[in-house]
């Protein structure tokens, strides 16, 4: 049978790759994963459970049920947001496809910096448009600089998407920095998707939002997911807030991707926002700590250089002065060490100096992975 143009253009993704091998392997230790390691806090599973014992296991709305819009949309006191603008969905996912879905047309442009989530690229694809790349660099902490983001910017272009703190590189944009584009948005008529899934795995600094930059009230489109706050990756449970006419459009296109989420999901969901904050905190200062561990324990090894992330649980570090691209270090350190990171690859061509490092994994196991990490780069 013939396969769909959409679907022999999409690239596999190069971190399902390495599952793929890991699968085949004894003894990795992993670092390639991109969740928190944490279960989902009691109170939160346990408000699904209620949910189920109460019988409630039909559809729901296809925007979701209106008190999880109403605390999402509360959520954010300082924004004025309304019920009617959020839409429940299926993790921060389904928001961005059906963010793209619902705005982009086949043949329009949309800016992603790189390197990037890979699932962006293949979103953009599936809705027949296409990825501008803007390659953002080391020295300025892998942030967008506004300038080649301008330059990148052609009559198709639609839509900017922004992504702070930023996966795979922990880079968290400026107030400054983040007015900038905000500015270019404005001026040439462009859409941003702030994808701010990552919002509270923050480790210095309040968090900024392109949303709060002057002018953006009727451009932004917010997603956000109760994935990596609240450890709740496999309830697939995120959100879009977005213009009401947006929105609107948005909840009618739900009615044929995925129709509602499971209200068990959107119970976990509200509880999250009720009763996470403590679990969230005790998370975020867990990261910390084995966040300043890989830094310290990459830094100790010759070869290697990173910065210190400002957020999210990926270190994004420098492996040029081994002489090994990503690829090869990431298989070899595989083959003869055991440990599972992600080659710098997987998020963008001109990555070959990178690998990404997620420490969403035990004290012990960073400990361990970081003398492997060391015994195979000093025996190259
Ligand atoms: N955005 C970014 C940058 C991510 O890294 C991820 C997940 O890895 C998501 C969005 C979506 O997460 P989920 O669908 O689990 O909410």
């Amino acid at each position: 049978m013939r396969l769909s143009n959409v679907s022999q253009n999409t690239p596999p993704s190069g971190v399902r790759e390495v599952f793929n091998r890991i699968a085949e392997a004894d003894d990795v230790i992993c670092f390639a994963l991109g969740e928190p390691d944490q279960t989902t806090p009691a109170p939160i599973i346990e408000a699904a459970c209620e949910s189920l014992r109460q019988g409630h296991t039909h559809y729901t709305p296809n925007a979701g049920f209106y008190a999880l819009r109403r605390a999402i949309a509360a959520s954010y006191p300082d924004r004025g947001y309304t019920p009617e603008q959020v839409v429940v969905t299926a993790g921060g996912t389904e928001a961005i496809l059906l963010t793209l879905l619902s705005v982009i047309d086949p043949g329009d442009e949309v800016i992603v910096s790189e390197p990037y989530w890979p699932t962006y690229l293949g979103q953009i694809n599936a809705c027949g448009a296409i990825p501008r790349f803007v390659r953002t660099f080391e020295e300025d902490g892998f942030a967008l600089r506004p300038e080649n983001v301008e330059r990148a910017i052609t009559p198709r272009t639609r839509m900017i998407i922004v992504n702070s703190p930023a996966n795979p590189t922990g880079a968290v944009m400026s107030r400054e920095e983040l007015d900038a584009i905000a500015r270019i948005a404005q001026r040439y008529d462009l859409i941003v998707l702030s994808d701010e899934v990552y919002q509270h795995i923050l480790y210095e600094g309040p968090f900024a939002s392109i949303a709060d930059s002057p002018g953006m009230e009727d451009r932004c489109i917010v997603i956000n997911s109760f994935s990596k706050a609240h450890a709740m990756t496999g309830w697939r449970v995120g959100y879009i807030i977005a213009p009401e006419p947006i929105a609107r459009a948005m909840t009618n296109m739900h009615e044929y991707s995925v129709s509602c989420i499971s209200a068990f999901s959107q119970a976990a969901a509200l509880k999250a926002l009720e009763a996470g904050e403590p679990y969230l905190r005790a998370m975020v200062e867990e990261f910390r700590q084995r966040r300043d561990m890989v830094v310290e324990g990459i830094r100790a090894i010759p070869g290697l250089r990173c910065a210190r992330p400002r957020g999210t649980f990926y270190l994004y570090f420098n492996i040029s002065g081994t002489g090994l691209d990503a690829r090869r270090f990431v298989y070899e350190l595989l083959e003869h060490q055991k440990v599972a990171l992600a080659p710098g690859t997987a998020f963008g061509s001109d990555q070959e100096d990178y690998v990404r490092l997620s420490y969403a994994s035990s004290r012990e196991n960073i400990r361990e992975g970081l003398a492997r990490i060391a015994a195979f780069v000093n025996g190259l």
